[in-house]
């Protein structure tokens, strides 16, 4: 018998778990599932700009060997120069560490920093990988309360209360998935206080920065906190539409001294892996030297515009259904008002809606909600599927109602 190692047994990833199993079944028995599971933009036609392509594309014969094991140059200095236009002046080249996916860095930062024991504080309701990474390290992830009643923006009193002697870090995802929250310059020097007060490594997960409705401002967490080490990461899955080159980046900034051991530690972990997927790597600077390629999709009468407008509009219409109104990412996250809807088991829900109308949502309790009267829908489909799938929702939710 093999078996896995114990270590895995506190590591969920609902979002790719059971359920996708049940989808597979259904469309190896012939039926088409609507899936709005997962933020993949490129199967809903939602493709890379070519000028990003190109830059893999034209480079492709210098990409036979390994690189760096920090990513090549020019990558990394396109990187530098990105953040230092937009308020972040002390990246150099060399606080830049290229990764497979932002979700690589997510590993890689939190394997160079944690014992076990040691806790980070992560957002309630969180993107899944940075709780199951956290433990997957030996560590605690402790969770702080994301406030509905006020449009998903962290509670700061509770992030203060869950901090204790063993919180090494404080995890920032700005523009937030599941919610769609874009945190406001307020909120964000709240957290970065709380931060500053206990030594708190910062890691500021911001791969939804360009994606942003209606007048969304982001701000840099690395912006507002100069004094703080604060690890900001973002590729090239969600602005440029290409989830599949794995291309993405972590930059370091504020004061290195005291940080210089934690970097070591990094630098270690990046060699080990010798270096991140090369012709990908060279997609970077053609996408950060170009114009922001999603802004037009977004305003309004833009895809994504009009896609987030539509599905929040009919969600909202069901009853008994409520959705704040993403400001930014590609997800909206629903409440079933438990007094019309008494679920006890969202996963079975959401398994029940794909088994009755083969439509692939995700749960709440799979981003680390403590209840069950959410669920995330993605909105990268166009709106007639949108609306098919919504419609499925409300049908069977009108089966479910108390
Ligand atoms: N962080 C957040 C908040 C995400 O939503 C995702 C993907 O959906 C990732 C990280 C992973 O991104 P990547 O494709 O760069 O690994």
């Amino acid at each position: 018998m093999v078996s896995q190692a114990s270590r895995l047994k506190s590591v969920r990833y609902d979002i790719r778990g059971p359920l996708l199993q049940h989808a597979r079944a259904l469309e190896a028995a012939g039926h088409r599932v609507i899936k709005l599971n997962i933020g993949n933009p490129a199967p809903w036609g939602l493709e890379t700009p070519e000028l990003v392509v190109e830059g893999l594309v034209q480079n492709i014969q210098d990409a036979e060997g390994y690189s760096d094991a920090r990513g090549i140059y020019p990558a990394r200095l396109a990187v530098a120069q990105y953040y230092a236009g937009r308020g972040v002046e002390d990246i150099t080249p060399d606080d830049v560490f290229l990764g497979n996916g932002v979700s690589e860095l997510i590993s890689l930062s939190l394997q160079a920093l944690l014992d076990p024991g040691d806790e980070v504080l992560v957002p309630s309701p969180d993107y899944p990988l940075w709780t199951g990474a956290v433990r997957l390290c030996g560590g605690r992830a402790v969770h702080y309360r994301n406030d509905e009643s006020i449009g998903w923006q962290p509670d700061l009193e509770d992030v203060a209360a869950k901090v204790t002697p063993s919180t090494r870090a404080l995890v920032i995802i700005n523009p937030n998935n599941p919610t769609g929250s874009v945190y406001s310059r307020e909120m964000l020097l709240g957290l970065l206080e709380i931060a500053r007060r206990h030594g708190l490594l910062v890691l500021a997960d911001e791969v939804y920065d360009h994606v942003l409705f209606d007048d969304a401002v982001h701000e840099h967490a690395a912006a507002l906190a100069p004094d703080l080490v604060v690890l900001t990461m973002c590729g090239l899955s969600k602005n440029h539409r290409a989830a599949g080159f794995r291309s993405a980046w972590l930059a370091i900034s504020g004061p290195r001294a005291p940080a210089a051991d934690y970097i070591e530690g990094l630098d270690l972990l990046a060699n080990m892996r010798m270096c991140p997927n090369v012709p990908a790597q060279h997609a970077v600077q053609a996408a950060l030297g170009s114009r922001s390629s999603i802004d037009a999709l977004l305003q309004p009468g833009g895809r994504l515009r009009e896609q987030r407008d539509h599905a929040w509009e009919r969600l909202n219409a069901i009853p008994g259904v409520s959705c704040v109104k993403p400001k930014g990412a590609l997800y909206l996250f629903p409440r079933l008002d438990p007094e019309v809807y008494p679920v006890k088991d969202d996963e079975q829900l959401v398994i029940d809606l794909l088994q009755q109308e083969h439509v692939l949502v995700t749960h709440g309790t799979g981003f680390n909600l403590p209840t069950t009267d959410h669920i995330r829908m993605v909105f990268l489909a166009p709106v007639d599927v949108l609306d098919d799938a919504i419609s499925r929702f409300a049908r069977f939710l009108s089966t479910r109602a108390a």
